[in-house]
């Protein structure tokens, strides 16, 4: 699969929808006393439910987000409650402020790139120390040069770069920059809803600092925000785990049984199953094999005429038309089956260039080995007397044996008698 074919909206909508209610929350102005304490206590209680949900599912990575933003939201909320109370900044505000600028976007793009590779406590142990250190470093010289790390924060060194909108210190946007660059390539490489939750939360930070002090509540409701775009990506990428086939990127198993238990009266399933493939396997290998597999899903995932298709196991794939009579499924069932058999697999060689044109080209100049594979389709609508979408799935499994004792790569419908099964001249070779 490619990268651009693996990059989906759905994995930004979530956090998208978090930064546009943050954005639309941040400026409502005359708060009842219900948002007002909503609003004070929303942060703590994101992280605590939050952060017990990363628990559970080991996610340290996105535990260490979340106390990232959560110990800024901390340390910027005394400062707003300082100034709110006595109408004045406290002494120490200016370079608590941009120490925050400057740590902020530095520690949530370490966290955010930071995989967890190692055994988990001694992860856990690394990721506390790095916060340490940092902490106990821009504390230690706070205490001791206050006025010099103020001036060398608020130093502007690139005057030509300078803008009047820059409403935080200068070095707080290169590394806002470089963050959002190294996590935006992060999402590329790995297309997960956790990388793009990631790149919308430091959005929606850099967008918080500079209305800190003159929208209330846009710490509050921003950092609860970027923190259930963590808590929703942990939650999507599980909710994947679950319900996704991780090979192929269609629906699994567990997602056609969910499917099957909403079907109406009226539907049709169909099993696939790709012809010979063991043989398959055992000439080309199994990675080529899992490349063929991963082509017939995305051949089935466009079939026409409302088909929702799912991997079923193995080789196996089923197709649900939901509201669908047979005559209207068999037509796309064929063309998907003719698709297949059609398509000329070009094998990759593990000497591959990295690049897809290089690639193309090499392998137009060396006439590189094409293969082809084929699928056969049992097809069964419901009828009056089966009870539940299983007693169909079956027949289609049925009619599936049926297509492969008919001489395989055609579509048979359940019921059908093999001499009137419609059958396909085999592909070519
Ligand atoms: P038929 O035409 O009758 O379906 O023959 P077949 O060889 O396809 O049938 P069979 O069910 O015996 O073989 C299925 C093979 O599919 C066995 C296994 O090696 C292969 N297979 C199952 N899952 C995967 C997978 O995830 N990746 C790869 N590469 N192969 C798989
Ligand atoms: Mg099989
Ligand atoms: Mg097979």
């Amino acid at each position: 699969m490619s990268r651009v074919s693996a990059v989906r909206f759905s994995h930004f909508l979530p956090s998208l929808l978090l930064l546009l209610a943050g954005l639309s929350a941040a400026y409502l102005k005359d708060l009842n006393v219900f948002f007002t304490s909503l609003f004070n206590v929303l942060p703590t209680l994101v992280l605590l439910l939050g952060g017990a949900y990363c628990a559970v599912y080991r996610r340290q990575r996105e535990l260490f987000l979340m106390i990232t933003v959560y110990i800024v939201y901390f340390l910027l909320d005394t400062q707003t409650d300082f100034y709110r109370d006595n109408g004045r900044v406290r002494a120490d505000a200016a370079v608590v402020f941009h120490l925050c600028c400057l740590l902020l976007p530095l520690l949530f793009s370490i966290y955010a790139l930071w995989q967890e590779k190692t055994h988990l406590f001694r992860d856990f142990i690394a990721r506390c120390a790095v916060l340490l250190a940092l902490g106990s470093v821009a504390l230690a010289l706070e205490q001791r040069y206050p006025q010099g790390l103020l001036d060398w924060l608020a130093e502007i060194r690139w005057p030509m770069l300078h803008g009047t909108w820059m409403s935080l210190i200068q070095l707080a946007y290169p590394m806002f920059l470089v963050g959002f660059v190294t996590l935006a390539a992060q999402y590329w490489y790995q297309p997960r809803p956790m990388h793009a939750a990631q790149l919308v939360g430091v959005l929606g930070l850099f967008w918080m600092l500079p209305q800190t002090f003159i929208l209330p509540f846009t710490l509050n409701i921003m950092c609860s925000q970027v923190m259930l775009m963590i808590a929703a990506g942990v939650a999507h990428e599980a909710y994947q785990m679950a319900f996704r086939d991780e090979l192929t990127g269609l629906p699994g198993r567990r997602a056609l049984n969910e499917r099957m238990q909403r079907l109406g009266r009226n539907y049709v399933l169909a099993m696939t199953d790709v012809d010979h493939f063991k043989r398959f396997n055992d000439t080309h290998g199994h990675d080529v094999g899992d490349q063929v597999l991963r082509l017939v899903a995305s051949k089935l995932s466009k079939v026409n005429g409302g088909g929702r298709a799912y991997r079923y196991g193995g080789e196996e794939f089923a197709v649900v038309f939901a509201g669908k009579t047979l005559d209207e499924c068999m037509p796309h069932l064929e063309e998907i089956r003719e698709i297949v058999a059609h398509y000329d697999i070009k094998l990759r060689n593990a000497d591959r260039p990295n690049d897809d044109q290089q690639g193309r080209q090499r392998r137009a100049d060396s006439g590189a080995s094409s293969v082809s594979v084929t699928v056969s389709i049992g097809v069964a609508e419901r009828q009056a007397e089966q009870r539940t979408p299983e007693e169909v799935l079956k027949s289609a499994d049925q009619a599936l044996y049926a297509a492969k004792g008919a001489g395989r790569n055609c579509v048979v419908a359940a019921g059908q008698n093999r001499r009137g099964a419609v059958r396909m001249e085999r592909a070519a070779g």
